[in-house]
């Protein structure tokens, strides 16, 4: 929630048989097979600081472009709904607000944080 979209893009990669091989059974034992997570996590954890930095940069961009919320209109949410900036689901108990250009509430954390 409030997080910013991930894109993925595709990545080809020639490697050898063995490589595979051991890249699969490691993804087997660490990420139920998934070997996008298991390469995604080795890239993370051998470049930590560029992953940090890029991460942060993200977030100041997702930051600038998240709508202002307008004074006063924080509340708990009562009901579930759908965040219509995000997406994802507002549960009851969310803090939640009204935001210039949107007509329903949205997630607090899905405004623009004031400065
Ligand atoms: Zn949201």
């Amino acid at each position: 929630m409030g997080k910013p979209k991930l894109k993925t893009k595709r990545l080809t990669v020639n490697l050898e048989d063995y490589v595979i091989d051991a890249a699969k059974q490691k993804a087997e034992t660490m990420f139920r097979g998934n070997l996008d997570n298991y390469i995604n996590w080795l890239i993370c954890s051998n470049n930590k600081q560029v992953i940090k930095k890029k991460i942060k940069e993200l977030d100041q961009e997702a930051e600038k472009k998240k709508p202002k919320a307008i004074q006063d209109t924080d509340k708990t949410a009562m009901y579930n709904n759908i965040c219509d900036y995000c997406s994802e689901p507002i549960y009851q108990g969310d803090d939640i607000c009204k935001a210039e250009g949107y007509e329903n509430y949205i997630h607090k954390n899905c405004c623009r944080r004031e400065e």
